[in-house]
């Protein structure tokens, strides 16, 4: 064993930089939204500095044995920013840019994401600097458990639990969950959650965020006195969450006219099949759009989906796709946002001068971490739900959101983001105060 440990060479991966990230970054506007929000709801000055600081921030090395027998090490952060209304909650990322700032913010947006739905977490989120595309199965699989060892300290079913988060997925979670698990020398299945339904995930949480999306278009649609079937719809990203919002929304009735990936967009002014994409898609060695035709489809940039002539409009593909330079152009008159910051600061105002309506990240993204909180439940109940029951208590809780945005909205006469970002501060800020400032 000496001898092996003296043979192996080590290898430090470069220190993480964020000097190549864009100013002002993510958390310089997290804070910025903070602050505006704050200064409307005449927040107490001791809670909004509280809420400008998350309560803990750790920074781990991740030393891995490469398959060419190597060390690598990488660098990995787990932030709690608050823990006032419960346990904190949020995904794990793998991904080259990843560094504390980003993880900071992404740790306060999970803050005010569980409060605007009303569920009992706190925001947290953590990430490896990493690029698991030149990792193999082995290497992501060493890599996971030692990130998890590292952070285990701050974990726990009643402390933190995590979930899948970019690069990150279920099996990912199975890891983490037998980590902890050999490490404790019991069964901790609740540690995280997006698990495979085996070791106790929950049914439906894969479509779940999208289902999400599609029951705040619905009920939006509602308050416009819009009919489902006499909406068009056009989404921007075919993932996890724009396919399942494009499936379920046509379930629902609506005409989805333009659906686009990485590889292009597809448009059909009398309606896409659907159903009939999803085969195309699954089939797809890397599961995308490309090359699926029918009558009637025009190949599209992603761009023209944009601006496509549709009422709805879901970007559910990246951050900053709506931006100063072509918020102007865009002509459905509600946006309802399935990516996590899809919509600049700039377009935002843009678009809230041209009175189109968008339901923010905060709120139409929720669904997964919804059925997160019900995965939670079941795990720690050890009793498990059918699919019709989690999908039921996802549509409740959705609904119940909407509205309680929608009328705080109406009543403060504010765009529903800011209402959002009001409602959640405001519900964090009631359980500081009503916890108080230990000791
Ligand atoms: P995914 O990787 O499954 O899908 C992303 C999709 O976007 C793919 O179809 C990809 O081809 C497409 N895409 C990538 N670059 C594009 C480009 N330049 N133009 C057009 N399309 C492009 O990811 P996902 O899980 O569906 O997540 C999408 C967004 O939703 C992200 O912002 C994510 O943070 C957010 N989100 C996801 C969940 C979830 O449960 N998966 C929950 C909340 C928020």
């Amino acid at each position: 064993m000496e001898r092996y440990i003296r043979e192996i060479s080590v290898e430090i991966c470069p220190e993480p930089s964020a000097a190549h990230l864009p100013t002002p970054d993510l958390w310089d506007t997290v804070l910025a939204q903070l602050d505006d929000v704050a200064e409307r709801l005449n927040l107490d000055p001791g809670i909004h500095i509280l809420l400008r600081r998350p309560e803990r921030e750790l920074t781990v090395s991740v030393p891995v044995i490469m398959d060419d027998g190597q060390i690598q090490v990488f660098t990995g952060y787990r932030v709690q920013h608050s823990s006032a209304r419960g346990p904190c909650k949020g995904g794990i990322r793998y991904h080259p840019d990843v560094n504390l700032r980003e993880v900071r913010a992404l740790a306060a947006l999970m803050t005010w994401k569980c409060a605007v739905v009303g569920i009992p977490y706190g925001g947290a989120k953590g990430g490896v600097q990493c690029d698991p595309s030149q990792l193999s199965e082995e290497e992501l699989c060493r890599l996971t458990r030692r990130f998890t060892a590292a952070i285990l300290p701050i974990l726990g079913p009643r402390r933190d639990i995590p979930a899948p988060d970019v690069n990150t997925n279920a099996q990912v979670m199975a890891w983490i969950a037998d980590t902890v698990s050999m490490l404790e020398g019991k069964a901790v299945m609740e540690i995280v959650t997006g698990k495979p339904i085996p070791l106790g995930g929950s049914l439906g949480r894969k479509e779940a965020t999208g289902r999400g999306v599609a029951i705040v278009t619905a009920e939006l649609l509602k308050r416009k006195r819009r009919r489902l079937a006499d909406t068009t719809v056009a989404v921007q990203g075919y993932g996890n969450v724009g396919s399942a919002a494009a499936t379920i929304l046509h379930e629902m009735g609506c005409k989805i006219v333009a659906v686009s990936d990485i590889s292009g967009g597809l448009y059909n002014p009398a309606g896409l099949d659907i159903p009939d994409i999803n085969r195309h898609v699954a089939n797809h060695p890397q599961h995308l759009l490309e090359g699926y035709g029918a009558p009637g489809v025009d190949k599209i940039t992603n761009e023209e989906l944009l601006t496509s002539k549709v009422d709805v409009l879901i970007p559910a593909a990246l951050e900053h796709q709506i931006r100063a330079d072509n918020a102007a152009d865009i002509q459905a008159r509600m946006i309802i946002e399935g990516a996590n910051g899809p919509t600049t600061r700039e377009a935002d105002e843009i678009l809230q001068d041209r009175g189109i309506i968008v339901v923010p990240d905060i709120l139409a993204n929720a669904g997964g971490v919804v059925v997160s909180y019900f995965e939670w439940v079941q795990d720690l109940q050890c009793f498990f739900w059918d699919e019709e029951e989690v999908n039921r208590n996802l549509k409740k809780v959705m609904t119940r959101a909407f509205a309680e945005v929608w009328d705080f909205s109406q009543a403060q006469g504010v765009p529903l983001r800011l209402g959002a970002y009001m409602l959640a501060v405001s519900r964090v800020a009631d359980a500081v105060r009503s916890r108080g400032i230990f000791p």
